[in-house]
């Protein structure tokens, strides 16, 4: 099949895979909001927004379910998330190619965010039986203290369009092993992907005789649906993922009626490349945090800091690498970078370009490229640009693959440099130097929640928390103890003894 044919059936090959994947067809067939597939520019789906009245329905429900599933002990919790698992392992292949022709993905990016589904459902099966709080010395003879963790309630799911199915994984898995329910709004620009994920939510609950009606739900829409999540007061706790711009909307409205908001926002990372580093494992580490993913990873390359004794040696090689990658139809075997997400991003890219030349940067690539079949689609070749020192433009997110280059002396510079941006999200070396490298992770090193040793900043697992500071939000998701957020904890004081005494030597007898 050549191009051109390939190019005119992803609405086709959409309504496949939607097929196959139990999506009813009036989801996705019916509806006024026209799904755009950047692959092609087709439209491949239209669905329908949920209304005020049926969002507020859908939350009522969901609390509901929640009020069941807090007394279904954990590790049968756990049950349904492990079948979930089996869901997406069988599916993996259709919805990986669902995420293709929805965000743009190469394949093995697409089926990369659903074996990352799969991992943090394994995870969160593992957890449900170690939902453990600490017990701690008192001061009172016959006195026992201790933590005890309950659910929370509904968990609001809010997500960003370029993990159009993995950040809900992150967040529901482990939600729903610690009891909550989940209402998700995932990003108006891939709907298609989160109906898929409901179906095969439905299958796995299908399955599953404890699961209440309603414990995981889709909204589907804009901003407005977005911020009913925000404003209702049976959800407790809001997880983000998206802008700084929506996590700054989103936040002092949390904030206002105490809710909980665990925000993932806009990252700005950053490389060091030291005089000793491995130059041939750095290029390949460069390059794929840059370009992978079109540059559309919260945690993509954006500045790349390389010391001036290697700088000669090390760029033009990452320039002849940006020449040479394979950028075109992401359903193609040796597709390296796919389109940007519309083409709003690509004149977004072109803008940040100029401002970058007019600061003086000296620009290779960035130019579009043109599709065989005229897909009216934002194919770009990723840009990189040497930059004569860290501009107002290189400090700001351009959702898009420019990798801004610039020279240091001493690794004191680069570190102030790495921090010197209102994003704290990822950040990596590459060192060879063992007393670089653990400075660079040292309290004096970066300021970010991620930060690497002679890997990029892009391409995290599971099993770690995964989250940023400053204008990144400060939220925590996945691995490590990040189930806590998704927890209320309740400190319990038990007296077993037939005396009552008083904390802190108080006497109050009567
Ligand atoms: P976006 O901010 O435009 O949209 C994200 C989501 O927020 C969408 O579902 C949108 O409808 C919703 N939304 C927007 N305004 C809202 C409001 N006022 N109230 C409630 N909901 C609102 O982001 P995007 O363009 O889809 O994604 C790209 C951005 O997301 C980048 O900045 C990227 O760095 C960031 N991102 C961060 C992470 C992370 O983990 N830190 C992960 C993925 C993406």
């Amino acid at each position: 099949m050549n191009l051109q044919t390939k190019i005119a059936s992803a609405a086709s090959d959409a309504a496949d895979v939607l097929g196959r994947l139990g999506v009813r067809p009036e989801l996705w067939t019916a509806g006024d909001r026209a799904v755009r597939s950047p692959v092609t520019g087709e439209i491949i789906g239209q669905v329908q927004d949920t209304s005020p009245e049926r969002v507020q329905a859908t939350i009522e429900a969901a609390h509901a379910a929640y009020l069941a599933w807090r007394s279904v002990p954990a590790p049968r919790r756990g049950e349904l998330v492990r079948l979930l698992g089996e869901e997406l392992r069988a599916a993996k292949a259709d919805l990986g190619r669902l995420v293709t022709l929805e965000a743009g993905k190469i394949a093995s990016e697409a089926e990369g965010e659903v074996q990352e589904m799969i991992d943090i459902c394994d995870y969160a099966v593992g957890l449900s039986r170690q939902l453990f709080g600490l017990t701690i010395a008192t001061e009172r003879p016959d006195h026992r203290m201790m933590e005890t963790w309950h659910p929370l309630g509904v968990v609001g799911v809010i997500s960003a369009f370029n993990f159009p199915v993995a950040v809900w994984s992150w967040n529901a898995a482990l939600a729903l092993a610690c009891g909550d329910a989940v209402v998700w709004k995932p990003s108006e620009k891939t709907p298609l992907t989160a109906l898929a994920v409901q179906a095969l939510f439905e299958r796995a609950a299908a399955r599953f005789p404890d699961a209440p009606e309603g414990l995981s739900a889709v909204v589907i829409g804009g901003r407005e649906v977005g911020e009913a999540l925000v404003e209702h007061p049976k959800v407790p706790l809001v997880s983000a993922t998206g802008s700084t711009a929506m996590g700054r909307a989103v936040a002092p409205r949390l904030a206002a009626r105490f809710a909980r908001a665990l925000l993932e926002l806009g990252g700005n990372n950053a490389a060091i490349v030291c005089p000793s580093a491995d130059l041939d494992l750095a290029l390949r580490g460069v390059a794929f945090a840059a370009m992978g993913t079109a540059g559309q990873r919260c945690t993509s390359l954006r500045r790349l800091f390389v010391h001036e004794s290697v700088y000669d040696a090390f760029v033009p090689r990452l320039k002849a690498a940006y020449a040479s990658v394979a950028v075109g139809d992401p359903r193609e075997a040796g597709t390296l970078v796919g389109p940007l997400i519309d083409l709003a991003a690509f004149e977004a890219m072109q803008r940040a370009l100029a401002e970058a030349r007019k600061a003086g940067g000296e620009v290779t690539g960035g130019d579009p490229v043109a599709m065989p079949g005229g897909a009216v689609a934002a194919y770009v070749r990723p840009a990189l640009v040497e930059m004569p020192g860290q501009t107002e433009i290189v400090r700001r997110e351009t959702f898009a693959p420019i990798l801004y280059v610039m020279r240091y002396r001493e690794l004191s510079e680069a570190i102030d440099l790495n921090n010197d941006v209102p994003q704290g999200l990822s950040s990596s070396i590459f060192t060879a130097d063992m007393r670089e490298a653990e400075l660079f992770i040292s309290a004096r090193g970066s300021d970010c929640g991620i930060a690497n040793v002679n890997i990029g900043p892009s391409g995290a697992e599971i099993g770690g928390a995964f989250g940023g500071e400053k204008e990144t939000g400060g939220g925590r998701e996945a691995g490590s103890d990040s189930w806590k957020a998704y927890m209320r904890r309740a400190t319990n004081t038990m007296n077993y003894g037939a005396t009552l005494p008083l904390a802190q030597g108080v006497k109050f007898d009567i």
